[in-house]
């Protein structure tokens, strides 16, 4: 799949559920999943009783798009899922869970995956003290997050921290949020993962 340059909220629709890619406007009654039901599209009628494929390949769907990541590196995190002991399902999920632009998310720096990625890449965002700009990057236990010490880099963050609503997980520690800090306490488990999903589904999907 290439890069989604069309309405977010006609994937949050198409996958029935809302995927939080629009920040803040997501928790008000603006939300496309709120106000309309259905698929997206002309030809919702024709779209009868989904396929054992069908459901498995929505599941990966969502995980994609909730993480904003294309089909070549989800592949990547499947194959390192595999790799690792135990049940690849829930190793997939903790990989992409690690990843810096859902941390940043979700200790409030940001108000979505997307802004996150940008913020990154931008350069607002410290690792260990340490400028890092690769959204994909995997933290690690003890990992400390901060934003650079200038103002509109500060200003932003605290910005976000104001107006989110969504709790910090239990695998991350928000430190302080003027100057906003967080660090990782420990690996996430499938069951810090906010969205529901079905991880084996994907897996049963990608081992055919
Ligand atoms: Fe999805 Fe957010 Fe749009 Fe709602 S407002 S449909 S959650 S992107």
């Amino acid at each position: 799949m290439g890069r989604h340059t069309g309405p977010v909220c006609r994937l949050c629709r198409r996958e029935g559920m809302k995927l939080f890619l629009k920040g803040s406007r997501c928790d008000t009654p603006k939300c496309a999943v709120d106000r309309r039901d259905g698929v997206p599209g002309m030809h919702q009628f024709r779209r009868g009783k989904a396929s054992e494929y069908a459901i498995r390949l929505r599941e990966k769907q969502k995980v994609k798009r909730y993480y904003g990541i294309y089909e070549k590196q989800f592949r990547k995190y499947f194959a390192e899922a595999a790799r690792k002991a135990g049940n690849t399902g829930d190793a997939l999920m903790s990989l992409l869970e690690r990843r810096l632009d859902n941390v940043v998310t979700r200790l409030g720096f940001a108000h979505s995956r997307p802004q996150a990625r940008q913020f990154i890449r931008h350069g607002h965002i410290l690792i260990n003290g340490r400028k890092l700009d690769i959204p994909s990057y995997m933290v690690r236990p003890g990992d400390v997050i901060q934003v650079k010490n200038r103002e509109h880099s500060q200003r932003l963050a605290v910005s976000n921290l104001g107006t989110n609503v969504m709790p910090v997980p239990e695998w991350l520690d928000r430190i302080s949020t003027d100057p906003p800090e967080g660090r990782v306490s420990r690996l996430p488990a499938v069951q810090d993962v906010a969205l529901p999903v079905t991880p084996q589904l994907i897996v049963e999907l990608l081992s055919r």
